[in-house]
């Protein structure tokens, strides 16, 4: 028996094989009996091993606890805010499996927050620290370097300019709105 081998470049959720064939492999997930892709790679069929799998030039991270990751809030409620982990904070990687974090409301800031709406809008940028990776993604933004490093005005989703502390000014609207805002708002490369 010969080993056969294809490769070819695939996006996240492509579907790429059938349960029926292969195996899901490494950087591939099954569902329905299909094998789909769950980032950009190079694929490989593996005949010997029956197996689909990625081969990566730059692997994709699942983040782990002490990461600084950024991510984008996606759902404010009063004891919770739900987000979106877009990228780890000094890696050229992507992120691989779980990117739904929760910031709970205690984690916030080391000041004491009633509401995390008071601190967070949906479509905030913000960089957080995960101190938890599994079963799901927590993450803190206690601290000078955590919290929102971008947020569109409410209104007229013009980016915000920082004024003082957590005062966040529209120019175009005249209008001020308050975030927990990290030190380096709006001087962040992504
Ligand atoms: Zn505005």
């Amino acid at each position: 028996m010969t080993e056969k081998k294809e490769c070819k470049k695939v996006l996240p959720g492509e579907a790429v094989a059938t349960a029926e064939e292969y195996m899901a492999g490494f950087g591939t997930y099954e569902h329905d009996g299909v094998i789909y892709s769950s980032a950009i790679g190079n694929l490989e069929l593996d005949e010997k091993n029956k197996m689909a799998r990625l081969d990566f030039e730059n692997p994709p991270m699942a983040v782990a606890v002490g990461d600084k990751v950024f991510c984008e809030v996606k759902d404010v409620r009063a004891s919770m805010v739900g987000c979106d982990i877009f990228a780890i904070e000094g890696s050229k990687r992507g992120v691989t499996g779980e990117t739904d974090a929760t910031i709970h409301v205690s984690k916030i800031s080391s000041k004491y927050v009633e509401d995390a709406s008071m601190e967070y809008r949906k479509t905030d940028l913000l960089r957080g620290e995960v101190i938890q990776a599994r079963p799901s993604i927590q993450l803190t933004t206690a601290g000078p370097l955590y919290g929102v490093v971008m947020a569109r005005c409410k209104i007229c989703r013009e980016p915000l300019e920082r004024q003082h502390g957590s005062k966040l000014f529209c120019p175009k609207c005249e209008r001020t709105e308050y975030r927990k805002v990290a030190d380096d708002y709006r001087d962040v490369k992504f």
